[in-house]
């Protein structure tokens, strides 16, 4: 394809990581974003190996390492001490790991690199409406009616919460789900240091979890994000009754949080992260295309987001240099998508009640069979590709290839 003018909006993991590809094959690529001066925020992520893969890629995957926390294994007990989840990574290959890592770390890293490459960035430049005209240009209109004229497709990576989506008129669906979590990061103590993405559960209404979350950046001191489920609409009750009656619970659950939960003074520090599942029937529409959680936005509970938005934009980047038009492109790329999309949309959707809803005979069922099930060979092997982020569907696998 001829070199091409591509408008992003969105500087997250998506928006990035499709400049940085988009650029690389010879594109004329802007990157709008909303924030004036993108600053490394948020909470922790995992990325699964399928993540790691587009990383490396990217020739990031040794910053990512050095500031990450490799993670080996996923542990959920219950409150009697039944386990309920325990999968290793090394039980598909020993090659395999994730890596915990706060997601300002994911991007910064992203938006270094972007400042490395010939890519224009308008940060502080909120787009609000995309103009196509019939000859299939595109024009972005901002917040302050600033117009930016003349591209020949735009990326849309600006997030779950995104307007744009309305704003093109794609055809789509957005519910928010009833229950989301609070975050907090802090400095690893006395609690377990070992590589393990930890879950603590009782029933469906109590989910405790400790991700371990690589290093601060100036003095290498390690980092855990804790996370507590709740439900939305409980969030401002929650804030209400102040601290201390929820860390004596979380002391109940997990006694080795002691130092970790000295670190929250205030319920302040507790951010609340809701959840969303966004379905667009297709990913495009004219010259304008949808990526990561503008997409497919699902609920963290298979830890894909990242990974997610991250095969999205070197497939995407993949099917233009394979394609001799924007059209043939997005059709290639819908193609490639929609079996992996599909399936981990499925597979929150699915799971996503077992851990987080008001329904005690989920939690029964899933006390019951899930721990038996991370026993069985052929079962636990696909749990674990799941969360590796290979599965395509529940029979194949994009692992190998
Ligand atoms: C609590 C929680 C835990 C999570 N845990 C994990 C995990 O363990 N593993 C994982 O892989 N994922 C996880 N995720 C999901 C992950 O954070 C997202 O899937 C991922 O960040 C999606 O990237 P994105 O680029 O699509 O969107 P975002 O990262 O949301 O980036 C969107 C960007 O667009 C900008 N923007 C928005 N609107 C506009 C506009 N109109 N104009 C210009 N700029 C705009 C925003 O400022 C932002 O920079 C989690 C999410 C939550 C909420």
């Amino acid at each position: 394809m001829d070199k091409q003018r591509v408008a992003i909006v969105g500087s997250g993991t998506a928006g990035s990581a499709s400049a940085l590809f988009l650029s690389r094959l010879g594109h004329e690529v802007t990157l709008f974003e909303k924030v004036e001066c993108p600053t490394a925020t948020g909470a922790g992520v995992m990325l699964q190996p399928s993540g790691m893969q587009v990383l490396q890629e990217l020739g990031l995957e040794e910053e990512i390492l050095n500031s990450g926390a490799i993670v080996e294994r996923l542990h959920a007990t219950t409150t009697k001490d039944k386990v309920v989840l325990d999968l290793r990574y090394k039980e598909l290959d020993q090659k395999y790991y994730g890596v915990g890592l706060h997601r300002g770390v994911l991007f910064q890293s992203l938006y270094d690199s972007v400042q490395h490459q010939n890519i224009t960035t308008e940060t502080g430049v909120e787009i609000c409406e995309i103009v196509q005209s019939d000859r299939g240009d595109c024009s972005l209109i901002s917040s302050e009616r600033c117009e930016f004229n003349g591209f020949d497709l735009v990326v849309i990576a600006s997030g779950a919460r995104t307007n744009l989506r309305e704003a093109v008129g794609i055809p789509h669906t957005v519910k928010e789900y009833p229950w989301g979590a609070l975050w907090f990061v802090a400095k690893s103590g006395t609690e377990d240091s070992s590589n393990v993405l930890r879950q603590y559960l009782d029933s469906t209404h109590t989910m405790l979890g400790f991700l371990p979350t690589g290093k601060e950046h100036h003095n290498q001191q390690k980092l855990t994000s804790l996370f507590w489920s709740i439900r939305a609409d409980q969030v401002d009750h929650f804030r209400a009754n102040g601290l201390s009656q929820w860390k004596a619970k979380v002391l109940d659950l997990a006694p080795h949080a002691r130092q970790l939960l000295d670190q929250i003074q205030s319920i302040d520090q507790l951010l609340f992260a809701p959840y969303y599942d966004v379905v667009l029937r297709r990913p495009f529409q004219g010259n304008v295309i949808f990526l990561g959680d503008a997409a497919h936005a699902t609920s963290p509970q298979l830890g894909q987001g990242c990974n997610l938005a991250l095969v999205d934009a070197m497939t995407f980047a993949d099917a233009m240099s394979q394609s001799n038009t924007i059209r043939a492109a997005f059709k290639l790329y819908a193609k490639k998508r929609r079996g992996q999309i599909r399936y981990y949309q499925w597979a929150t959707r699915f799971l996503t009640p077992f851990f987080q809803s008001n329904s005690r005979i989920l939690g029964w069922l899933r006390d019951l069979t899930m721990g038996i099930s991370c026993r069985i060979p052929l079962i636990s092997k696909l749990m674990i590709s799941t969360m590796c982020g290979f599965q395509e569907g529940l029979l194949k696998s994009s692992r190998n290839r």
